[in-house]
């Protein structure tokens, strides 16, 4: 990321020249056109119509004529007249002919001059300046559509395939997973003779600055093959058809250096989901499909593996998603407390630091921080401690370095208050006590108040076997778990959040399905309701809607009674559980349990 960004400066900087380069052209232009202008305006004063020069000629006032070339103004002296007049010729070559026409050689003084050298050159420069502009305009959209540097579809870089596993701190599920595709890299012969598939698309999902990019260059550094990267925004082009054409070439190289990664950053970009077919969008899909037909056109003997990172995998389409495609995805969530203490120790490395500095007190207060986001604190760090003549990093240019890096993450409200992750951890701690109390629960595998998505926090259930079909009773605790988390909030700190919205919405959903769809409504019967006509539902009478309002809201404000009383009688479970959540931000199955051991 580090290497683009730098390519993107450069890039930039090359831009800003050609921008200065206008903007002095265009002063210049501005200026000539000022000086011209005011020439023009001071003859103005003293303008003869053409009509009544020819007039004068006839007549014999003209005394002089002074003509410029290049030029239809002209200067007149008139007989007896001191001041100079000026005029206008429509046609300098056929006035010349009507003076020598119509005047005998002496009586007029017709005298041609070269203009002045300024004016003239400011004058074609004015004349020309449209073109020029132009010119340049056209060539800027060009490299900025990358036609200038057609070969270069690709930005590998020497130093991609030097990072390793060791370099990615924290996310060692995710590495596990990937481990596979590195020793597919190594010796792909293997997998296929026993003929085993390996996914050709992953797709990364996380935040920016997660370590998406990082662990993909590093999945290559261990396999020891080529990198090659590109951003979907790369791909959205202003000139159709350009778009698909990078893909394809992209892919052309990447089967030439195969076995090789081929990285896709912001996949959204093109992978939106396709929705019309107007303007831009159809450019997109273009692109989309022909990264498609590059991927479903992939032959057993070439080793290309694509990953993909993408904020926002919602938003994919589809056909992204379908086998033999991006048909794995990997959540690259921000880093826990403890990810965090070794993303700091990994990034310290080539810098100085005093000896009282404990990386756990920094990962302490970062919480919600990326990994890219760590890796500017220490750098800013480093800054303040040169500025302040240190000899090396103290803790207080440290905790300026957080600061400085919290306030600007702030404008983007990405900062997790006190107070947000005191609610987080209450509810959540909610969720997994209430959970514990039930007799067909799934058992907690994690909990934890580490953002994921749209979530504060989120706690994870061990799934259980595939099951066929739910009990009621099952429907009616998993109602009670939903509602765990906001009666924590409201038992523990006697207020209630948003942070619950979800939790309702799903938990209402299911009663809604007891009621109408699975018949376990004592009051209604094993009778299906679900219609989409609402008109349907009158045919068992016209209270029957009622009826349904009634036995949904029943099912939840029992669950919800039922939740709150399992918490008051483990109110010290709850407020330790909420503590350590606070302390470590991710309790494991093992430390969970540990809780109800005694
Ligand atoms: P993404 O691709 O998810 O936007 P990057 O991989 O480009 O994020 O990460 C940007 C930088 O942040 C990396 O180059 C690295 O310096 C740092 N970084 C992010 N995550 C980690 C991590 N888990 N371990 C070490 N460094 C990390
Ligand atoms: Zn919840």
């Amino acid at each position: 990321m580090k290497e683009k960004e730098e390519e993107k400066n450069n890039k930039n900087k090359k831009y800003l020249i050609v921008i200065l380069i206008l903007l002095v052209l265009a002063i210049i232009g501005s200026i000539s056109y000022i000086i011209y202008s005011n020439n023009q305006k001071k003859e103005q004063e003293n303008v003869m119509p053409y009509s009544d020069l020819i007039k004068n000629i006839y007549s014999g006032n003209v005394e002089k004529i002074e003509m410029t070339v290049g030029s239809t103004a002209i200067k007149v002296k008139i007989k007896n007249d001191d001041k100079e007049k000026s005029s206008i010729v429509p046609n300098t070559q056929a006035f010349i002919e009507f003076i020598h026409e119509k005047v005998l050689e002496d009586e007029i003084d017709l005298q041609q001059k070269q203009s002045n050298v300024f004016f003239r050159i400011s004058n074609g420069i004015f004349t020309l300046l449209p073109t020029i502009l132009l010119v340049i305009l056209f060539f800027v959209i060009l490299k900025m559509q990358g036609l200038g540097d057609k070969g270069k579809v690709y930005e590998a870089n020497e130093n991609d395939t030097k990072v390793r596993f060791k370099d990615v701190a924290g996310l060692d599920e995710e590495k596990n997973e990937l481990i596979e595709i590195v020793d597919f890299l190594k010796d792909p012969k293997k997998f296929q003779k026993m003929g085993a598939k390996v996914p050709r698309g992953i797709l990364l999902c996380g935040k920016p600055g997660t370590g998406k990019t990082l662990i993909a260059k590093a999945i290559a550094g261990e396999a020891g093959v080529p990198f090659i990267s590109m951003s979907g925004s790369e791909f959205i082009e202003l000139f159709a058809g350009l778009g698909a054409s990078r893909v394809r070439k992209l892919f052309e190289k990447a089967r030439k250096i195969s076995p090789c990664i081929v990285f896709i950053d912001e996949i959204d970009a093109i992978g939106a989901r396709r929705t019309s077919s107007s303007g831009a969008e159809s450019e997109n899909n273009q692109t989309l499909n022909q990264l498609l037909v590059e991927m479903d056109g992939f032959e057993t003997n070439e080793t290309i593996i694509v990953l993909a990172a993408t904020n926002r995998p919602e938003m994919l389409d589809k056909a992204l998603l379908r086998p033999g495609r991006f048909d794995r995805q990997i959540t690259i969530a921000p880093p826990d407390i403890r990810g965090r203490e070794e993303i700091l120790k990994i990034h310290s490395s080539d810098k100085k630091f005093a000896d009282d500095i404990d990386f756990k007190d920094i990962a302490e207060d970062t919480a919600g921080f990326t990994g890219a986001e760590l890796a500017n604190v220490l750098n800013e760090a480093a800054i303040i401690a040169t500025i302040k003549n240190h000899e090396s990093i103290e803790k207080d240019d440290l905790e300026e370095a957080v600061k400085k890096v919290t306030i600007g993450l702030q404008k983007t409200s990405r900062v997790i208050s006190d107070k947000d992750k005191k609610l987080t951890a209450y509810h959540e701690a909610g969720h997994a006590i209430v959970s514990k109390f039930l007799q067909t629960s799934m058992d907690i595998k994690e909990v934890s108040i580490v953002p994921r998505g749209f979530a504060g926090g989120y706690t994870m259930y061990k799934t259980n076997e595939d099951k066929f079909y739910v009990s009621k009773t099952e429907m009616e605790e998993r109602l009670i778990s939903l509602l765990g988390g906001r009666a924590a909030e409201k038992i523990a700190l006697d207020d209630i959040s948003t942070g619950a919205s979800n939790d309702i919405e799903v938990a209402t959903q299911i009663a809604r399905d007891m009621v109408t769809v699975y018949g376990m409504s004592d009051n209604i019967g094993p009778v299906s309701l679900k219609t989409e006509n609402p008109y349907e539902i009158q045919i068992f009478g016209k209270d029957i809607e009622d009826e349904i309002g009634k036995e949904i809201k029943q099912l939840i404000d029992t669950a919800y009674v039922k939740a709150q009383a399992i918490l008051r009688q483990n109110m010290n479970i709850l407020h330790a559980v909420a503590q350590t959540l606070l302390e470590k931000e991710t309790i494991s199955e093992k430390e969970f349990n540990r809780f109800f051991e005694n």
